[in-house]
C-alpha cells in the first residue's frame, strides 16, 4: 500500500466501542489504485459516528481527509464537484462566499461529505428538504475489485442505492456532485414555541416544519410531566453576507472529550441544566437573528460542554423515526420507565419526518426522536426497553447513533435488511469492505 498504516486507538463519538484499528490516511490517489483485492478496508471521514462504522478489528480505515478539494462548481446550476473528504464547514465557506448553500447537513462542521452520503444523514427539515442523497447529483465510488465507477439515478442506479446509507459498504466514495440552493439571507430568523406536553408535539411540529427552513423540538424528560419543552422554527432572512467569516469549531472528538476526569452528568446536574435551559430558552426574544452558520451547525460552538460533561465513559444516544399515531404512547411509555426507574434523560430531541424507508436507512414517515443519557450501569437495562418498543410500535432505530444496536434488533427492525446484505454480498461476494458495526449487525 502506497500509503503508511499506523496502528492508532480509535472509539465511536459515544464511546461505547474502542479498538485498536489499523489506519491509512493517503493524499495521492494511486493509493487506490494499489488496493489489493485481499484484505478488508473501510473508508473513514471525520469519524464523527455514534457507532463504530469507520473502523473495525481486522479492516484497515482508510481516512479521506487529505481528499478535501473543491473540483468544480457550476453557478448557474448550482452544482458543486467535491472530494469526499471534504468537511461541511469547509463546503459551507466555500459555497457561502458565492451565495449558495446546502440545505441538508447534520449539525457539526467537521463531518466530511463521504460520512453524509454513506449514513444518509438528515438535516434541520427533513420533512421539506429530504435526506442527504436528495442534493447528490453523482458520485465517484472505488472498489478493488470493480474500479472506480460513477453512480446516480440513471447511471449504476441500484449501486448507487445500496451506497446512500450504505456505511462505507459498497467500497469508497472518493468524490461527488452536490446540488446548492441559492443562500436567499445569510441570517435565520428563528421562533421559540413552547409546547407543554411533548405527546402534541407531532401537530406543532408540523405546523412549523411546513412553512419553515428548520424546524425542530426540545423536550426535558426530567420532570413530573412527560416532556414539556418547546419548539424552535427558523426562515432564512436578510440579505446574503458572502464577506462572514466561519467561526472555528470545538473540538469535540472522543480522545480530547475522555480527558475530562469526573463524569458530571448525572441525575440531579441533568435535572438542573435541563430546567434552566428550558426557563432560558423560553425567555429568549422570540423572533431573533441567527447568523445561517450558528443555525445549520448549532453544536459547532456550543456543544462541547455538553459532550465533555460525559467523561471518558461517555453517553449512549437512542434515536429512531416513529410513526405519528405511535408517538404519544411511546412518549408515555418513556415517561413512566424513566419515572419508575430513574435514568438522567440529558437531551431529548424532535424532527419531522417524511418519505419513504429503505435497506438499513435512518428514514421513513413520522416523528424522529432522540434521548441522550448517560453511560451508567442503568443504561443497558435502557436501552433494551427501548429496543422492545422499537419491536412493538413499529420504530425505525438509527444504526449509526447507536454503538451497540443488536443485530436481532436491526434484523426484525428494517424491512429492507434482507435485501441490503444480498445485495451487498452480490455486488462483492468476498466483502471487501467492513467495520466493527457491519460485524455487529451480522451484513
Ligand atoms: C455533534 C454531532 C452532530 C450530528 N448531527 C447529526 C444530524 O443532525 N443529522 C445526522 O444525520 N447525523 C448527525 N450526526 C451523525 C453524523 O452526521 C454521522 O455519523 C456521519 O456519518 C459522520 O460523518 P463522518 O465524516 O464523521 O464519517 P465517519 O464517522 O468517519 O464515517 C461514517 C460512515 O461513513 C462512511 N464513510 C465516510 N467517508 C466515506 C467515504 N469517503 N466513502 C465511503 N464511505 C465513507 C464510513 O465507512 C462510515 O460507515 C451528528 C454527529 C455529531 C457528532
Amino acid at each position: 500500500m502506497a500509503s503508511p498504516t499506523r496502528v492508532e486507538a480509535i472509539a465511536s463519538f459515544d464511546g461505547g466501542m474502542r479498538i485498536e484499528s489499523a489506519v491509512a490516511r493517503p493524499d495521492r490517489y494511486r493509493f487506490f489504485d494499489q488496493l489489493a483485492g485481499e484484505g478488508h478496508f473501510i473508508s473513514r471521514g471525520g469519524g464523527y459516528s455514534y457507532a463504530a462504522a469507520s473502523f473495525g478489528a481486522g479492516a484497515t480505515s482508510i481516512d479521506h481527509r487529505s481528499f478535501n478539494r473543491i473540483l468544480g462548481f457550476d453557478t448557474a446550476t448550482g452544482h458543486v464537484h467535491v472530494e469526499a473528504g471534504l468537511t461541511l464547514g469547509d463546503l459551507f465557506a466555500f459555497l457561502r462566499s458565492r451565495g449558495w448553500y446546502l440545505p441538508t447537513q447534520p449539525g457539526f462542521p467537521a463531518i466530511t461529505v463521504g460520512g453524509c452520503i454513506a449514513a444518509e444523514c438528515h438535516g434541520k427539515n427533513q420533512l421539506r428538504d429530504g435526506c442527504f442523497s436528495a442534493q447528490v447529483a453523482s458520485l465517484e465510488l472505488f472498489h478493488p475489485a470493480h474500479g472506480t465507477m460513477t453512480l446516480s439515478r440513471t447511471q449504476n442506479a441500484a449501486l448507487f442505492e445500496l451506497t446512500c446509507g450504505g456505511f462505507g459498504l459498497t467500497g469508497c466514495i472518493l468524490s461527488a456532485t452536490l446540488i446548492a440552493r441559492p443562500i436567499e439571507g445569510s441570517q435565520v430568523e428563528v421562533r421559540t414555541e413552547a409546547v407543554d406536553d411533548a405527546r402534541a408535539l407531532p401537530a406543532v411540529l408540523r405546523r412549523h416544519a411546513e412553512s419553515a427552513d428548520f424546524a425542530y423540538s426540545w423536550h426535558d424528560f426530567n420532570t413530573s410531566a412527560p416532556g414539556p419543552g418547546f419548539v424552535m422554527s427558523g426562515t432564512r432572512a436578510g440579505a446574503p453576507d458572502k464577506a462572514a467569516s466561519t467561526p472555528r469549531a470545538s473540538d469535540l472528538r472522543w480522545d480530547t472529550r475522555s480527558a475530562f476526569p469526573v463524569a458530571g452528568w448525572n441525575g440531579p446536574t441533568a435535572s438542573l441544566a435541563t430546567a434552566l435551559y428550558r426557563h432560558l430558552s423560553l425567555r429568549e426574544r422570540s423572533p431573533r437573528s441567527v447568523p445561517l452558520f450558528d443555525a445549520m451547525f448549532p453544536l459547532a460552538t456550543k456543544g462541547a460542554a455538553y459532550f465533555k460533561l460525559f467523561g471518558a465513559r461517555g453517553f449512549c444516544e437512542f434515536q429512531a423515526v416513529i410513526p405519528e399515531s405511535a408517538f404519544a404512547p411511546f412518549c408515555d411509555a418513556v415517561w413512566s420507565r424513566v419515572r419508575s426507574k430513574p435514568i438522567p434523560i440529558t437531551l431529548a430531541s424532535a424532527k419531522l419526518f417524511g418519505g419513504d424507508q429503505r435497506f438499513l436507512r435512518f428514514a421513513g414517515s413520522g416523528v424522529n426522536f432522540a434521548l441522550d443519557f448517560p453511560r451508567t450501569e442503568a443504561a443497558p437495562a435502557f436501552l433494551e426497553f427501548l429496543d422492545g418498543l422499537t419491536l412493538e410500535m413499529g420504530l425505525v432505530p438509527n444504526a449509526i447513533k447507536d454503538s451497540r444496536l443488536p443485530a436481532a434488533v436491526a434484523r426484525r427492525a428494517f424491512p429492507g435488511y434482507d435485501a441490503f446484505a444480498e445485495q451487498l454480498r452480490a455486488f462483492d461476494p468476498k466483502r471487501t469492505f467492513r467495520s466493527e458495526m457491519s460485524e455487529r449487525l451480522g451484513l
